[in-house]
């Protein structure tokens, strides 16, 4: 079965996903799980591991699978371990090691056990030999190329390796060669002797070793012959005792050598009678606007073509988190769009919509102006200043209110103001009234610009009697704008981020780099904003919403000195309305 995304089915609304798939009802491997516990298989045990290979950090696809290997474990009493597939040095390092912990258990996970493919070496090393003494392995000196060429073609059978009947004895000599460092890379390989003309073409002589001398960052130097990932890890699986090896579509091809080799590594264990994991598969996630190979990140990243693997811009789960995105809001959105077994392209809206909902519900409301523009009341006392109260969050009156000093010199939004506005324009034009958030109600009597036209300074009076709990507060106006003092408040650095990409599905745009592909204003950087004071005690990483802007966090790079906001997420989806 092949990827086919060149059409894709865009999944833009939880209705559609959700009438698929009815919610309330078990998803399919749900369903798998229960009717083995039901038939008492495995002696009701259920095992599952989510197995990275340490080669990137964890992007938002893996947490659709996190989820679902830890997820049934936690469901159905069983156990998830955490297994590295480590079987090919020259890519991975322990900071990619150490980075998948992190964010697993940032996203609210845990294992039993880490398990290593490499901690096998040894075992899978024997389970060769044994296929070779048993005349199931032979050693082919062909070049990659030429093993490539006589596979042949799912409807033309392969061609034999002249290899294919060279002795044993031989086979095996080569093979402890092939680990001593004497076989220079790409010189041989082993080969499982299967069926040249299987219409499955994983069957055809599969490669199951090769010779790679870069040194593994845990079993050193002391391995040269490495075990492809279909030699490792259904035995991975069968030696740590795995009953639900679940993983994503692609491997639908790759099942039936996955269960030959058990059965194969079966016959040298009669004491594990009937116990053997199945493989079970799902869809993966793709998301509009991004992609999802780690491979491809690890370019960006490489390129500096984004400022590392938690670019608040990446689908990294440190990237998400940079950004301000909750472990509960990932959660929910994979949730939502459930499991399948048909391959689909995520509107990443869903995502952004998931994030705006968990943060309506926790992020405190602060004022911060992005793009200020002062402005004087003129009729306000100067040296004057008032406490207003500032209601934290309107959706959770247990987090309370704060103070905003409110004074005779503000600034507001640019954009708030229109010195000849349309009919519709509601908020800061002259002769209009309009509420100052938390504060008063104000009327625009005209603004000055400098040389270039620029609005300088505008000019509004209040009326005192429209502070909240006075006479005259209910008053209609119909626009309300956010404000800080100029003298209360302070400054600050806010990055606006938008798509990484410029277009929906880049990973599919084969006939140009992908790079070509990035967004050139994916990163807005607004030097010259004003927040209120009560920020000066942010925490890095905190969420806030700004009013009427958006979510934002503090970036991990901001100190007192210098605060620097990420902008999670806006208001409102503007784009697809
Ligand atoms: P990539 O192509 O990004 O490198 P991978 O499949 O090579 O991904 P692994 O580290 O091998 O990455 O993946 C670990 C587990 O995560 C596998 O079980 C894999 O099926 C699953 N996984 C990877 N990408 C996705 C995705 N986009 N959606 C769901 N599951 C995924
Ligand atoms: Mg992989």
């Amino acid at each position: 079965m092949q990827l086919n995304l060149a059409n894709p089915i865009i999944m833009s609304s939880v209705e559609n996903i959700a009438s698929e798939e009815n919610k309330k009802s078990l998803n399919f491997i749900e369903a798998i799980v229960e009717k083995d516990l039901a038939d008492g298989k495995n002696g009701g045990r259920i095992q599952t591991r989510f197995p990275p290979e340490p080669n990137g950090y964890l992007h938002i696809g893996h947490a659709k699978a996190i989820c679902m290997d830890f997820g049934i474990a936690q469901q159905y009493g069983g156990v998830c371990n955490l297994r590295f597939d480590d079987t090919n040095p020259t890519k991975e390092e322990v900071e990619y090691v150490d980075s998948i912990m992190e964010d697993i258990r940032w996203l609210g996970f845990d294992w039993e056990n880490v398990y290593y493919a490499s901690d096998y070496f040894r075992q899978l090393w024997d389970f060769a030999v044994q296929l070779i003494e048993t005349g199931q392995a032979y050693i082919d000196e062909q070049s990659s190329e030429t093993i490539a060429q006589q596979k042949g073609t799912p409807t033309q059978p392969g061609i034999h390796s002249p290899y294919r009947d060279r002795p044993r004895e031989e086979n095996l000599t080569l093979f402890k060669k092939m680990n001593t460092g004497e076989i220079p890379e790409g010189a041989m390989v082993l080969r499982a002797k299967i069926d040249m003309a299987s219409p499955n073409m994983h069957f055809r002589d599969p490669v199951i070793y090769r010779v790679i001398h870069h040194p593994h960052h845990r079993t050193g130097t002391q391995w040269k012959a490495y075990p492809m990932y279909d030699f490792a890890h259904g035995q991975s699986d069968y030696f740590e005792r795995v009953t639900h090896s679940i993983c994503t579509l692609e491997f639908v091809v790759h099942r039936p050598l996955y269960d030959r080799f058990i059965d194969e590594l079966k016959t040298f264990h009669p004491e594990d009678g009937d116990y053997r994991p199945k493989q079970y598969e799902f869809n993966r996630l793709n998301l509009t606007y991004t992609m999802m190979s780690k491979r491809k990140l690890l370019q960006l990243v490489r390129d500096g073509l984004v400022n590392g693997w938690d670019d608040p811009r990446m689908p990294t789960l440190s990237g998400l988190r940079r950004r301000g995105y909750t472990p509960e809001s990932i959660r929910k959105f994979i949730d939502k769009i459930g499991y399948t077994k048909f391959e689909a392209l995520i509107d990443v809206a869903l995502l952004e919509h998931a994030v705006r909902e968990e943060l309506n519900l926790r992020a405190k409301r602060v004022s911060a102006v992005i793009d200020p523009v002062k402005l004087i009341i003129t009729n306000y006392p100067e040296g004057q200043t008032e406490k207003m109260e500032a209601i934290n969050n309107p959706e959770d009156e247990t987090m309370g209110s704060h103070e905003i000093a409110f004074s005779r010199e503000l600034y507001i939004e640019r954009e708030d103001f229109m010195e000849e506005a349309p009919k519709k324009f509601f908020r800061m034009t002259p002769g209009q009234e309009v509420r100052l958030k938390n504060a008063y109600i104000v009327r625009c009597i005209g603004c000055k610009k400098d040389a270039e036209d620029r609005i300088e300074e505008i000019y509004a009076e209040y009326d005192p009697q429209t502070r909240s709990g006075m006479p005259e507060s209910n008053r209609k106006v119909k626009g309300t704008l956010h404000w800080v003092s100029v003298g209360h408040s302070i400054p600050a650095e806010v990055r606006l981020y938008d798509r990484l990409f410029s277009i929906e599905n880049p990973a599919e745009e084969k006939d140009r780099d992908f790079r070509e592909w990035l967004n050139p204003d994916s990163l807005i950087v607004k030097t010259g904003a004003r927040v209120e004071q009560e920020l000066l005690q942010a925490k890095p990483l905190e969420y806030f919403q700004f009013q009427r802007t958006g979510y934002f966090n503090v970036d991990p790079d901001s100190t007192t000195d210098k605060l620097i906001f990420n902008r999670t997420v806006s208001l409102k989806d503007s784009k697809n309305k």
